[in-house]
């Protein structure tokens, strides 16, 4: 018995060194700076919007397994309670504004947003969106308008460069436009390759993709849309990694806010979970990719959710909703990756663009 312990020991020390060098090298590959950042932004999605959601879902769900979270404090220049305009443009731009405004201050002056300083630095950039990607969360990150509902002067900007590729809904708002131009003339004379269906979208195998998958906004999960939006992102992240200089992708579940404004609570966790396998796409890349910092947050809370209970009778939870509009509680942040651990604490949802652009290494 004791020869038979004496001769196992150096293969049990073999096993113990290879198991320490392989916990070592995992941890030295990850560096402390990323190359790369995603940024998930669930549009009105508070904390009770991710609890019923996590309470619900049917795999491990992914907003669970970020090893940091924070929260966000969500009001704008001129209101406690904040539009998606002024949510966007604080995390875009790291300015507060004034509701209804996108990348400009209160006295709308055009404010660099992380996608255009990213892309002076020459890294990829990509915003992602189930609604019209003229919309206010997505437009805070490439164009600069006082009013969000400017949506044909809005996808001008999407022709400055500043954006490598963009996927969402808004065919109309580029080409049915009231001054009769057809902006994918020149975005294919940009070297933009246009798709309109996620099976064109797949097959592109350009640098540069415009994605208008629909004339207006994107379907619903429950009128068909389930697994488009962890498409949409994989195929972002494919096309914008290739760039060696790293890359920035913005990535929206719009309708999360759609479905509390109409106080629809079946609505909003399906919205809520085909979000949640979104960022389940974007974890796994940077879990393998080890250079990519991922962080999820909402611009700001919609519908003032409680969970008083569930109904065991049904198997389902008890919800009610406070208001048709938006609130002012603070919203969570998660976060993954090289720099993760700076999203932790409270902080105000300006703080976001000065952490990506220290992280990156980038200034203004
Ligand atoms: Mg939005
Ligand atoms: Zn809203």
């Amino acid at each position: 018995m004791r020869t038979r312990s004496i001769r196992l020991l150096p293969v049990i020390i073999l096993i113990l060194a290879g198991i320490l060098f392989t916990y070592t090298e995992s941890y030295a590959r990850q560096p402390k700076n990323p190359k790369n950042i995603i940024l998930l932004i669930g549009d009105g999605m508070g904390v009770a919007q991710v609890s019923a959601a996590m309470s619900l879902s049917e795999y491990p769900f992914n907003m669970r397994q970020f090893p940091f979270s924070g929260f966000s404090i969500t009001y704008s220049a001129d209101n406690y309670v904040t539009d998606s305009g002024a949510g966007g443009t604080a995390i875009a731009c790291g300015v507060k504004t004034n509701n209804g405004m996108i990348g400009v201050t209160p006295d709308n002056t055009s404010v660099p947003s992380i996608t255009e300083i990213a892309h002076n630095k020459g890294l990829a950039t990509g915003v992602v969106s189930t609604s019209v990607i003229t919309h206010a969360t997505p437009a805070s990150f490439v164009a600069h308008n006082s009013g969000r509902g400017n949506y044909e002067d809005i996808a001008i900007d999407f022709l400055k460069g500043t954006v490598d590729l963009f996927i969402g809904g808004g065919e109309n708002h580029f080409r049915s436009r009231k001054d009769g131009k057809d902006l994918t003339v020149d975005l294919k004379a940009q070297g933009f390759d246009v798709v309109y269906t996620i099976d064109e979208l797949i097959a592109s195998g350009s640098p540069k993709i415009a994605g208008l998958l629909a004339k207006e906004h994107m379907p619903t999960i429950l009128e068909g849309r389930e697994g488009v939006l962890a498409a949409m992102t994989s195929k972002a992240i494919a096309t914008l990694r290739k760039d060696k200089d790293g890359f920035f992708l913005m990535v929206e579940g719009s309708m999360i806010d759609w479905g509390c404004h109409d106080n629809d609570i079946e609505y909003t966790l399906a919205e809520t979970l085909d979000f949640d396998k979104a960022i389940g796409v974007a974890l796994e890349f940077a879990k393998k990719n080890r250079e990519t910092l991922i962080i999820v947050t909402a611009d700001h809370e919609t519908g003032g959710l409680t969970i008083p209970g569930e109904d065991l009778k049904e198997g389902k939870l008890i919800t009610n909703f406070s208001t048709k509009g938006h609130t002012a509680v603070m919203v969570p942040i998660f976060s993954y990756g090289p720099g993760a651990e700076q999203f932790s604490g409270i902080n105000d949802n300006t703080f976001f663009l000065d952490r990506f652009l220290k992280l990156l290494k980038i200034k203004k």
